[in-house]
């Protein structure tokens, strides 16, 4: 049997885990032994007596940054040297997390995630421990953990025995490269708006080919760059 998928997550905020992922999905998986967690606190790095973990920014301006030397340390402590798990670095300016990594991911060992805080981390500990910068979206966030759990769960749901295993995965909006179809249930009837007729037909290629249009039709007017993409 293949190894479960392993997390390591480095964080100033260690309460903030499992958070969402120790519930639900994710965290029956967990549970059950389909995936693990550990989580690192950077703080037991920090220097001094107060465990001093960030400084003010080479050449002013407002903010403090993640020193290079208590980060790397803390990695160095959470993360032997042999690991091939992907490592990334959550943080605004990296490389957008799409549906397509996280099933790399999925089939991959498991990933290494450091959670950024205040304005960031010191530059040089980037390429100094080989970490991807990873962005969940073009929007700042106060610290990596949340963006963390967002990467962590798209990747959990896709874990073999995770989910039924009915292949409602595959058709999930972005894993065709189109936007989902509309879902409707019961009531046939509600607030004046019926289910559409084709879906109570009992055709299942009409069925099909409806769910193929309207697909097409959403990701056409809604993401008109996914659809560029999809017509390749
Ligand atoms: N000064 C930085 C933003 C720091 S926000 C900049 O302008 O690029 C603090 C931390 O939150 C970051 O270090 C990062 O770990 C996390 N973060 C913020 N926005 C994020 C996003 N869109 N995706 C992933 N992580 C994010």
């Amino acid at each position: 049997m293949m190894e479960a998928f392993r997390a390591t997550v480095l964080t100033l905020m260690p309460d903030m885990f499992p958070g969402a992922l120790g519930l639900s999905l994710a965290g029956d998986a967990l549970q059950r032994g389909l995936w693990s967690l550990a989580v690192k606190d950077i703080r037991d790095h920090g220097i001094g007596r107060h465990r001093a973990v960030d400084d003010t920014p080479a050449g002013g301006g407002p903010g403090m940054v993640i020193r290079a030397d208590v980060l790397a340390a803390a990695i160095d402590a959470a993360v032997p040297t042999e690991d091939t798990r992907p490592r990334f670095l959550l943080s605004p300016r990296g490389r957008v997390f799409d549906q397509a990594l996280a099933r790399g991911l999925a089939g991959g060992p498991g990933a290494v995630l450091v959670c950024g805080r205040f304005e960031g981390v010191d530059e040089r500990v980037i390429a100094g421990r080989g970490l991807q910068e990873l962005s969940i979206g073009d929007y700042v966030l106060s610290g990596g953990e949340i963006a963390a759990q967002v990467v962590l769960d798209a990747v959990i749901r896709l874990l073999p025995g995770v989910m039924g295993g009915d292949g409602s995965d595959l058709e999930e909006s972005h894993e065709q490269g189109l936007l989902e179809y509309p879902h409707y249930t019961r009531p046939r009837s509600w607030e004046g708006g019926d289910i559409p007729a084709i879906l109570t037909s009992g055709n299942h290629a009409a069925i099909a080919r409806w769910r193929q249009e309207q697909a097409e039709a959403i990701t056409r007017i809604r993401r008109p760059d996914l659809w560029a993409k999809y017509r390749r």
